[in-house]
């Protein structure tokens, strides 16, 4: 079985401050995604999977429409297995209601009149996020447990969690903590991959313009998110 840890906006500067030894495991480091005008979401997870930059493609869905991608399994690099399990992945698998809620509330909390207001919609935001992450975090660990050659389970928590908490550092380092627990909770080998990380804006977060990966056996330097479909392929012939 092949797994991937994919978590959105994992910032290497705090998986290192926070020393997530499983998220770091052996090698780790920066993805290069320079290429890309902006280190949008669901353009990076449909490169990932398509193995080729989608940017002109995703962006010209349109900002709403974007989040309505679903790429065919054929597009993409898991078809070569036969019995794979990609939990919640956008562009794939994502579950287009949760993460639609999620946006919506965020829009409703820059758009709130007054501090009292804004607390009440972060609290909503939060709770709901935590929600879908214990939900997703069981989902993979049942996941884990079947018969699958492919196993993708995608986190959404430290991204949406972030952008409107990225400046209280006692709940970003329970998420990873957290995270960091999921890691080490597998029993086999793993790869972990985040589309880009986040920087701190006061007390908000904004997406930063680099990505995490680690492994436990290979140095893969500063790969492009596009490279993880021949990296992955790779790996899935020398287990054959
Ligand atoms: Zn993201």
């Amino acid at each position: 079985m092949i797994i991937v840890l994919a978590i959105d906006a994992l910032e290497h500067t705090l998986v290192e401050e926070f020393n997530c030894s499983n998220l770091k495991q052996k090698y780790y480091g920066k993805t290069n995604i320079s290429e890309y005008s902006e280190p949008r979401t669901m353009v990076l997870w449909s490169s990932f999977m398509t193995g080729k930059n989608m940017e002109k493609e995703i962006l010209a869905k349109g900002d709403k429409e974007m989040w309505s991608t679903k790429i065919e399994i054929k597009e993409t690099f898991f078809n070569i297995f036969k019995n794979p399990a990609i939990i919640d992945l956008p562009g794939f698998s994502y579950e287009k209601e949760q993460h639609e809620h999620e946006r919506k509330l965020l829009k409703s909390y820059f758009a709130a009149g007054n501090d009292e207001e804004k607390n009440k919609i972060r609290n909503d935001y939060n709770n709901h996020a935590f929600e879908h992450h214990r939900k997703i975090k069981q989902k993979f660990k049942d996941t884990l447990s079947n018969d699958h050659d492919f196993v993708l389970g995608y986190f959404s928590v430290a991204d949406v969690i972030g952008h409107l908490n990225f400046g209280n550092r006692v709940m970003m380092k329970m998420i990873y903590k957290d995270l960091d627990e999921i890691a080490g909770s597998i029993d086999q080998e793993y790869i972990v991959l985040s589309d880009h990380g986040m920087e701190k804006v006061g007390m908000f977060g904004d997406h930063s313009k680099y990505g995490f990966w680690s492994t436990v056996s290979n140095d893969l330097k500063n790969p492009k998110i596009s490279d993880f479909a021949n990296i992955i392929k790779e790996i899935s012939d020398v287990k054959k």
